[in-house]
């Protein structure tokens, strides 16, 4: 049914929380041309639109979306060019970002190593400019080719036009669901440069370590840590760190002497995972919405949690940490 527009299909099984929705309008698309006549429909019968790859980064509110959930499978990695220093890699936006990753790697290009196992697609990858152990996907970045779904304008938008933040963009604060990311271009590095500067890494890592082993350990790492979507639903972390002045952070410091936080340029980091630890959710269980039990920042499915009973439960620890800290936790999960 690729390319073809199908109606009243399920979205269980593209939604890595597992919640069951329906869409009122359903389109897999894997072939270029596909896009064309996807904005031909849209065109005609306006409906509202939702791009999907992996459905790890969202929660459907509702059983049913009233619009076009459009998911893309556009497939394909190719060297654009390289010289002595480093590649211009291009990745369609539906291709699996860890096997991205892994392509990168077993060739030697450095750079994005240390966002392996990121469950999701290429195409995603810009939306939140995704990060994990001190890596941002803007740091590898170069370009992005992406189609306005209503005026089927192609663009180019460099790094600058991303407006790329903390797990943030133009494409998920500015204007979000209005364009489909095609393609992704990075630049990596041929030459050794590792960023190893998180704990974990620094730990468990031999002295002077190979870019495969980096890659090796954080798949570990993830794996012992956060829940297999597979088993159960989940969209990893729920809410984003909070960043607060050094005033709020002194008052809090005072209070709670051992309050994890880093300096990142200029501003001041908390881990939202211990504020939410701390306010007694980890663990904690609602029907079947509930706190990862190793990584408080994590809500899951067990089973048969709808929409509404994970916004519930986000909504009682927002409240208790704003209540025990006087933070105001934002969510990074995209509500629909
Ligand atoms: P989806 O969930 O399908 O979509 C997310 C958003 O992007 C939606 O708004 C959607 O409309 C939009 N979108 C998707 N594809 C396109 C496209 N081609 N064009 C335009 N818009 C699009 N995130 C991190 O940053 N760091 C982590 O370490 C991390 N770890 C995770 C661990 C687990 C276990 C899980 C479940 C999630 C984790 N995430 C992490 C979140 C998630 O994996 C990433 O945000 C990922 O990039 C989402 O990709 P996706 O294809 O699943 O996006
Ligand atoms: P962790 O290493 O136990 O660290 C806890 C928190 O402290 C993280 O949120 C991280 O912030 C911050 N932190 C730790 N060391 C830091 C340093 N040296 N400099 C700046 N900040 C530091 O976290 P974890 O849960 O095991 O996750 C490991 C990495 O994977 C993190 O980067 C995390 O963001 C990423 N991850 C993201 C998701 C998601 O869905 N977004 C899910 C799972 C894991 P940052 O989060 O800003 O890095």
């Amino acid at each position: 049914m690729l390319g073809k527009i199908q109606t009243n299909v399920s979205l269980k099984p593209y939604n890595t929380f597992g919640i069951e929705c329906r869409s009122k309008y359903f389109v897999a698309i894997e072939r270029e041309r596909d896009v064309e006549a996807i904005f031909r429909f849209i065109s005609r019968e306006k409906p509202r639109h939702l791009v999907i790859g992996g459905g790890s980064n969202l929660l459907f509110k509702n059983d049913f979306f009233d619009g076009l959930t459009i998911h893309n499978r556009l497939k394909g990695i190719k060297l654009i060019s390289e010289n002595e220093h480093s590649v211009i890699i291009e990745a369609k936006g539906g291709e699996i970002w860890d096997d991205f990753v892994q392509f990168c790697v077993s060739r030697n290009y450095y750079g994005v190593e240390n966002l392996s196992l990121i469950p999701g697609t290429t195409g995603a990858a810009p939306v939140q400019n995704i990060g994990a152990y001190g890596v941002e996907l803007q740091d590898i970045f170069h370009s992005l080719t992406a189609l306005h779904l209503e005026t089927g304008e192609r663009k180019i938008f460099s790094k600058e036009d991303c407006l790329f933040g903390y797990r943030d963009s133009y494409f998920k604060s500015r204007e979000p669901d209005t364009y489909l990311i095609e393609s992704v271009r990075f630049r990596l590095s041929k030459t050794k440069k590792l960023s190893l500067d998180y704990a974990h890494l620094k730990e468990q890592l031999p002295e002077n370590p190979e870019l495969q082993e980096v890659r090796a350990l954080i798949i570990n790492i993830r794996r012992s840590k956060l829940p297999d979507t597979e088993v159960t639903g989940n969209a990893g972390s729920f809410f984003k760190n909070p960043f607060v002045s050094r005033e709020k952070l002194d008052e809090l410091r005072n209070l709670y002497p051992r309050i994890p936080f880093y300096v990142q340029g200029d501003k001041l980091k908390i881990a939202a995972g211990w504020l939410i630890e701390q306010a007694g959710w980890k663990g904690k269980r609602i029907g079947d919405a509930g706190v990862h039990g190793k990584q408080a920042l994590v809500l899951v499915n067990y089973g048969n949690s709808s929409g509404q009973d994970i916004l519930s439960l986000a909504s009682l620890i927002e409240n208790s940490v704003f209540q025990k800290f006087g933070l105001r936790l934002e969510r990074e999960v995209r509500v629909y």
